[in-house]
């Protein structure tokens, strides 16, 4: 892409497309041929408080709407979407390197989870009303919780920006969303065409990183929740920070996802469902399946396929055609985070069966990699590496030791059971300490279910009704009869 392809977005405060109250501005690349494609506002704490007050302006009279009125934008704001989709999939693969079809995969996907929360916007109920105390009537009222500060991450930039404005929105809360500093566009313009349909205020976006602008959403006394989707790093700092205001905190963060291979299991679909679930979006999936656990009698076997699977995805450049199955990592940095994870492993005994390098010059590429010969307690097995990287084990005595080893990271977002027989599957769903389970497939998810996770992997939810509980507050009223 030449300079003269390079656009400039701003930020959305108060129904106004702005630049950053000091003027700075960053620019943004694609990592694939790592290059500059866009520029954007560089923001800081004067930013934060601008757009909080924008927030505050409009606050109460987004409390005060009917359920059917928020229904109504969130259904318009599903209709720009879809009606913008190819645009906004075009600036995913620019900014994020995404092939083709995962990113125009991703736009339908998002405007459905729209048009759930619409509909779920009116069944938002409180749980009691009647008579408790002699003379008294009580009920209780789910209500908005006012300014919500939102943090996405840099792996689909739209889609975690819609999981965390939809519910938010549905519930009567106006928000304050930064997304990633790496990869803001789709976002930026999204909130650019949703400015038509919401009223100034509501949702205002914002950018900058962490430091700069994520921290002050934190600190900010007039915001009453901060949802992040993020590393665990990140959102331990955040739940500190979040305690000096007593705010309420909603952590998406990273996952270490095990898949549990049974003796009954076919390798051939084990290995199939991994081609995707493993190197979709690169590895860069907080669900990614990244830790193979495999019964003896079938190790060889899935082993195979595995590292033929792995091996046959076409990489490269997504502008190189729709044959492009997987793209760059994100970021120079994250290629050589990924690839100091695999120089690690390999000195301390890993073996690498396929992949392990960057295999391109120019971008931010690494390979599919599959490792074997690792042990429990090693870094590559424990840490999330959040690249097209997944670890194969042989587990001796797998009715003892599978399950207990799937539970022994510290993260616990998700994890699959591979196998014919419903009562291992069963099993397994309840012995394992992640918030989703599948059971013959790794990935899928659905906007009427939960998505979220136990241990490290953070708490609260996204998608769902669960989420809209997350994004409200329960108030009691008592009324004396006479
Ligand atoms: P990150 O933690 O580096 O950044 C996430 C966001 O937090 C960014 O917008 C960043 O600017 C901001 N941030 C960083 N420091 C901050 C601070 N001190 N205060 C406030 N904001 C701050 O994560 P990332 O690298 O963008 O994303 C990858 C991580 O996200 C992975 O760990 C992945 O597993 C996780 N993730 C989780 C889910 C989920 O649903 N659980 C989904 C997608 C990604």
């Amino acid at each position: 892409m030449s300079a003269t392809d390079v656009r400039t977005f701003g930020n959305l405060v108060g129904g106004e497309i702005v630049g950053a109250v000091e003027g700075a501005t960053r620019e943004i690349l694609n990592p694939a041929p790592g290059e500059v494609i866009a520029r954007v506002p560089e923001g800081g704490a004067a930013d934060v408080a601008r757009a909080v007050a924008a927030a505050r302006e409009a606050r109460i009279a987004f409390r005060d709407t009917i359920p059917a009125k928020r229904q109504e934008l969130l259904l318009a704001m599903a209709d720009v979407l879809d009606r913008h989709a190819e645009e906004l999939a075009a600036l995913e693969i620019a900014n994020v390197g995404k092939p083709n079809a995962l990113a125009a995969e991703e736009m339908p996907i998002c405007s459905d989870e729209l048009r759930f929360f619409a509909g779920a916007a009116r069944t938002m109920q409180g749980q009691a009303t009647g008579e408790y105390g002699e003379g008294y009537t009580s009920f209780v009222r789910r209500e908005p919780l006012g300014i919500v500060g939102q943090i996405a991450p840099w792996n689909y930039p739209l889609m975690m920006a819609i999981w965390k404005i939809a519910p938010a929105l549905a519930a009567g809360n106006v928000v304050v969303l930064k997304p990633s500093e790496l990869t803001p566009v789709s976002t930026l313009r999204y909130a650019e065409l949703v400015a038509e349909v919401l009223p100034p205020g509501v949702l205002n976006v914002i950018t900058g990183d962490g430091p700069g602008v994520g921290q002050h959403i934190v600190e900010h006394p007039e915001i009453s929740l901060v949802s992040l989707t993020g590393s665990v790093g990140t959102g331990k700092n955040i739940a500190r920070s979040a305690a000096d205001t007593l705010k309420r905190v909603h952590l998406e963060l990273g996952g270490k996802a095990p898949v549990v291979v049974f003796p009954d299991a076919d390798p051939k679909a084990v290995a199939e469902g991994l081609r995707v679930a493993s190197f979709l979006n690169s590895g860069q999936d907080c669900t990614a399946a990244s830790r193979v656990l495999v019964a003896p009698e079938i190790y060889d076997a899935v082993l195979e396929e595995l590292v033929a699977a792995a091996s046959s995805l076409v990489v490269g450049d997504p502008a190189e055609g729709d044959q492009v199955e997987m793209g760059p990592v994100i970021s120079a940095r994250q290629q050589e985070r990924v690839l100091g994870f695999l120089d690690r492993a390999t000195s301390s005994g890993a073996e690498v069966l396929t992949g392990g390098a960057a295999g391109r010059d120019t971008g931010f590429f690494v390979q599919p990699t599959i490792v074997a010969g690792v042990g429990q307690a090693d870094e590559i097995v424990q840490s999330e590496v959040f690249g097209p990287v997944v670890t194969v084990q042989r587990v001796d005595d797998f009715a003892t030791n599978a399950i207990t080893l799937a539970n022994d990271v510290p993260y616990g977002l998700a994890a699959s059971v591979w196998t014919r027989d419903v009562a291992n599957a069963m099993n397994a769903i309840r012995q394992l300490d992640f918030g989703c389970v599948w059971v013959n497939d790794h990935l899928p998810f659905l906007s009427e279910m939960p998505h979220g996770g136990f241990k490290e992997s953070g708490y609260g939810k996204d998608l769902s009704i669960y989420s809209l509980e997350d994004y409200t507050r329960v108030k009691h009223g008592m009324i004396k009869l006479s």
